[in-house]
């Protein structure tokens, strides 16, 4: 397995967790150039509070934590790609690439599917955000299991 494989492997299981929790099934790894871990966290929006997204987490970590030059060869690894908020955010604190599981596209069609009603922020990729960002996804071999996570959270929901 790719190291790229093995982190957003560990995103799909922190998603799980968020999910077990009551919280959103996404989840993200920040790692460094070297291949270290430094940080992780997943989604915590059940408190009440929608800004409480992995990636964003992240971004502040790395900008409380790293120099500029390690943010920017840093790489975040989701299972979920950046949401608007958390794409200006990574490219605020002057993070690098981004590999993600499940595109936003991805996301949109399976909630319109299930009858979910589009959320209050516009669904573009990080491309249309952040353009100077590398990104790499979706990948397809997690796309069924990322697909069964959200029909599991909007299935509680009804
Ligand atoms: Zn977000």
């Amino acid at each position: 397995m790719t190291d790229d494989l093995k982190h957003l492997e560990r995103c799909v299981a922190l998603a799980t967790e968020a999910l077990d929790a009551g919280d959103e099934p996404f989840g993200s790894v920040l790692v460094a150039a070297d291949g270290a871990v430094l940080a992780e966290d997943r989604n915590r929006v059940s408190g009440g509070d929608d800004t409480q997204h992995p990636e964003f987490a992240l971004a502040r970590w790395a900008a409380e934590n790293l120099t500029p030059a390690a943010r920017s060869t840093a790489t975040v690894y989701t299972s979920g790609e950046h949401c608007p908020m958390c794409s200006a955010a990574h490219a605020w604190v002057g993070l690098g690439r981004i590999v993600y599981a499940a595109s936003t596209e991805q996301l949109t069609g399976w909630l319109t599917e299930f009858g979910v009603p589009p959320g209050p922020v516009a669904a573009l990729p990080i491309t249309a955000i952040a353009p100077n960002i590398p990104v790499t996804g979706p990948f397809p071999e997690f796309t069924d299991r990322i697909r069964a996570l959200h029909r599991r959270l909007h299935e509680r929901r009804r």
